[in-house]
């Protein structure tokens, strides 16, 4: 939990107007509180009404921060371009954007189901793609820079079995920021990505969270625990903000040493 206190210092995100995907649970969910802690203007989005209504009124109320919502489905066709649309309108511009949401369907790779795998590629590559494209133009267009903020996965950087697509997708994901990063700096917006190891929210009790799963993947972790939803914000707000100007086209694992190799 992110107390109003936490980035009181020179950590601070006002007059900044932030687009966050995947906010009405798990990791987004608290990229959204410490962003809204932080003094940001937002505009939250995920799938449910009612979900963004409530996140909404909560940070509102609690922050006292300028919020409005977007429900939208980024598996679909137009789902990014219609995001990207209204976001872009809701306060005439967009200083950062964070692609966070994404799906996570674990087969082995030999059981590969073809529906699953497209699903993971357009919500997880093809929509935070087709996003950061859009807005990455229209904060060119405005002249005053941004940041654009991927939220991979340490499995971009590290094979897991059973993850087949979300590797493929979350690899690729690192290399278009990259792209993104060196096509965008020249108009002073910077790309970067954050590589999170478990974080046990829902996806991550879906896949990780019976002991026998668990077990293998935490030997790994020279830290010997996994990834608490702020420790990903923290690195998320950082990236935001003016505290991190000269950092563009990085990905930066937030795991516990499990990828240092
Ligand atoms: P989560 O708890 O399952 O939340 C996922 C979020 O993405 C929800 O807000 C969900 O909205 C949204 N979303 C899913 N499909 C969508 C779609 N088709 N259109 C629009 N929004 C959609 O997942 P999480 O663990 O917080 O994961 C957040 C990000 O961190 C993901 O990109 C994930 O790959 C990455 N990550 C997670 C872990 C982990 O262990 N949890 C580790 C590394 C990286 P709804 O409310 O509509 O479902």
């Amino acid at each position: 939990m992110v107390s109003e206190a936490r980035y009181a210092g020179a950590l601070r995100l006002d007059g900044k107007r932030a687009l966050i995907t995947g906010a009405t649970k798990g990791i987004g969910a608290d990229i959204a509180r410490a962003f809204a802690s932080a003094g940001a203007t937002l505009v939250l989005s995920g799938r449910d009404d009612a979900e963004l209504n409530t996140a909404r009124a909560t940070l509102a109320d609690e922050f006292g921060v300028e919020i409005r919502t977007a429900a939208v489905d980024l598996a679909a066709d137009d789902g990014p371009a219609a995001l990207a649309s209204t976001a872009l309108d809701a306060f005439g511009g967009l200083d950062v954007l964070v692609n966070n949401a994404g799906v996570s369907y674990p087969q082995p790779v030999t059981q590969t189901d073809p529906a699953q795998f497209d699903a993971t590629i357009a919500v997880n590559l093809r929509a935070p793609a087709l996003l950061a494209s859009i807005v990455g133009a229209a904060m060119a267009e405005a002249g005053t820079g941004g940041s654009i903020i991927t939220v991979a996965s340490a499995a971009a950087l590290a094979p897991l079995p059973d993850h087949y697509a979300y590797c493929a997708s979350k690899a690729g994901l690192v290399m278009a920021t990259k792209v993104l990063a060196r096509e965008l700096g020249p108009h002073g917006i910077r790309a970067n990505s954050v590589c999170p190891t478990v974080v046990l929210t829902e996806m991550g009790q879906r896949v990780w969270g019976e002991e026998a799963k668990a077990a293998p993947m935490l030997a790994r972790i020279p830290l010997g625990r996994f990834a608490v939803p702020h420790e990903v914000s923290d690195a998320v707000v950082w990236l935001a903000s003016d505290l991190a100007s000269m950092v563009n086209g990085v990905d930066i694992p937030v795991d516990g040493g499990y990828t240092m190799g």
